[in-house]
């Protein structure tokens, strides 16, 4: 049977999960709390880094500024189309005014940038607030892409 790695978001183990496993209940091998968490996490250097290099399953970021009007706006819609990806796309995000360094190294110069990563490669990107349908849509794309 494939298994997938997937990157606990509470506590950033790398958790082996089955394709085909009920997804009811599955809990971090590690923490023992739940990787179907969709909450969008904030991350810092070293899970960002945890997230986008070591997930089997594609990887958005949202680089937002909390002073910035849309990226706030965006919020909760990142959050809604999140909540539909369980185990198929982590949503992640990137305070820039904390992590200045992480959004220079990516070349992100206007607020919100939403980067798309499938294992550690950057597939495409957009530099401007997104819909819930939007994100959706660009999610369910991610998950068919190949290498
Ligand atoms: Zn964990």
């Amino acid at each position: 049977m494939e298994s997938l790695k997937v990157v606990c978001p509470h506590c950033q183990a790398i958790n082996r999960v089955e394709n085909e496993v009920a997804k009811e209940v599955v809990l971090c091998s590690s923490c023992q709390k739940s990787l179907l968490d969709t909450t969008p996490i904030e991350c810092d250097y070293e899970s960002f880094h945890a997230h986008i290099s070591e997930n089997d399953i594609p990887v958005l970021v949202d680089f937002y500024s909390p002073d910035c009007a849309p990226c706030m706006k965006m919020a909760p819609d990142y959050e809604k189309a999140a909540s539909t990806f369980a185990l198929e796309v982590r949503f992640i995000k990137i305070n820039t005014l904390d992590y200045p360094e992480i959004a220079r190294q990516y070349g992100v110069n206007a607020l919100p940038t939403i980067v798309a990563f499938k294992n550690g490669r950057e597939m495409n990107r957009f530099s401007s607030a997104l819909s819930k349908d939007h994100l959706s849509m660009w999610s369910e794309s991610l998950i068919q892409m190949t290498l």
